[in-house]
């Protein structure tokens, strides 16, 4: 079984301390949910640990597992195969999974390149984000985390992945991390992601799809993201509503603002094209409790 490989963020509901046995067991990256009493069509559900959570998965009487809410029995559960390329490691003995991990059923392969974010602290980092702290979770608890991955690292990885991954099922790549609002390695936002892009490129041409989640940017470094080799540019809206956005996003409040955060998302349209800039909302946290001040 393929094991969850804290890709980005933990998304779990408890620390790793906290969550003991449940996280040394290595849950599964994803599950995917079929049947049952409503007869529910194939679905993937990225996992999330919350030993309070009135979901379980558990073996049934046949021993088939199952989903079970507070005891009675609702999906068919199937496990994500481990895939070959996880079985080998790197010349300097990381694993694939750490480097290069792949989600959503293997087709994507998620390129967390710099697990830390430039927004530090409670004034400034987003505050659904839990990137920070699970760096510093995964460092105290010993495990290997790389804080900027090498492109070397990442293409030999890739070159890893497309070796024994002959059914190509791994079609995009997405590069991601933390907000670069000064710089890394010298470079700026859209150089330190683009010289990924243009490394892969270059290596690999159009084996896979480049797809870049960052800052809204101005539409100078959206462009240079473009001349990179990406093709998919994912900034996002974080939350609509403008007063949630100020309190939850306050980083991006200070040195962007809101105004021209979505502006910048409507121009980069005009260099990915319409259909090839997909930004999201962190869903539901309008419904979080507002913040005390
Ligand atoms: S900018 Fe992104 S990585 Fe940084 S705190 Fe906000 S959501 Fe997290």
């Amino acid at each position: 079984m393929k094991p969850k490989s804290y890709f980005i963020f933990s998304f779990d509901h408890r620390t790793l301390p906290e969550l003991g046995e449940a996280a040394l067991n290595r849950p599964p990256e994803e599950i995917v949910l079929t049947g049952g009493p409503y007869g529910l069509r194939r679905t993937v559900v990225s996992v999330r640990v919350n030993p309070s959570s009135p979901y379980r998965v558990a073996p049934d009487g046949d021993g088939a597992l199952a989903l079970f809410l507070d005891g009675a029995r609702i999906a068919d559960v199937g496990l994500p195969p481990m895939p070959e390329y996880y079985r080998h490691p790197l010349s300097n003995g990381k694993s694939v999974m750490e480097v290069a991990p792949t989600i959503q059923w293997g087709y994507l392969i998620y390129l967390t390149v710099f697990r830390v974010c430039q927004y530090f602290g409670a004034k400034e980092e987003c505050q659904y984000c839990d990137i920070n702290h699970n760096w510093r979770q995964h460092k105290a608890a010993g495990r290997p985390y790389t804080g900027v991955k090498p492109v070397d690292e990442v293409l030999e990885a890739l070159e890893i992945i497309d070796r024994h991954d002959t059914a190509r099922a791994s079609t995009a790549y997405t590069l991601t991390g933390g907000a670069v609002t000064s710089q890394v390695g010298g470079k700026d936002e859209a150089d330190f992601y683009g010289q990924y892009a243009q490394a892969i490129e270059e290596r690999f041409p159009g084996r896979w799809i480049g797809k870049v989640v960052a800052q809204a940017l101005p539409k100078e470094d959206v462009q240079r993201f473009h001349d990179y080799g990406i093709r998919i540019y994912h900034p996002n809206y974080e939350v609509w509503d403008r007063r949630l956005f100020e309190l939850y996003c306050p980083g991006k409040e200070r040195y962007i603002g809101r105004d021209e955060w979505h502006r910048r998302i409507l121009d980069s349209a005009e260099v990915f094209g319409p259909r090839n800039v997909i930004p999201n909302f962190v869903a539901g946290v309008e419904m979080a409790r507002p913040r005390a001040s």
